[in-house]
């Protein structure tokens, strides 16, 4: 804010009276501007901050893909099969049951 009371102290001794008090207010207006502007921009990268992890880590309500009839499923409330070292994610138990009827015929 040191600029700021420069320009109000430049302005104290060229303008004086009624014009000096106008633009003191004025100023006074810019200044409260640029307090906002900070308060904004910081509150904005609070907000940025907190929900970066979240996108970083899926949770359950991360959409997966049933490999069998293509429908998309949240995590949270899919059939998960371990097979072969790799998970799956099932829209249904008949569907799991292909998948592994699939790979063993
Ligand atoms: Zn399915």
């Amino acid at each position: 804010m040191e600029p700021l009371t420069a320009v109000v102290l430049s302005h104290r001794i060229v303008v004086s009276g009624k014009t000096y008090h106008y633009m003191y207010r004025i100023l006074l207006a810019i200044g409260l501007l640029v307090v906002l502007y900070f308060l904004i921009r910081r509150a904005v990268k609070k907000i940025k901050e907190r929900s970066e992890p979240e996108r970083l880590s899926p949770g359950k309500n991360h959409m997966v893909q049933d490999p069998v009839c293509l429908v998309f499923v949240p995590r949270g409330t899919a059939i998960t099969e371990e097979i072969g070292g790799q998970t799956y994610y099932f829209c249904s138990r008949s569907c799991a049951h292909k998948f592994q009827e699939k790979l063993a015929g």
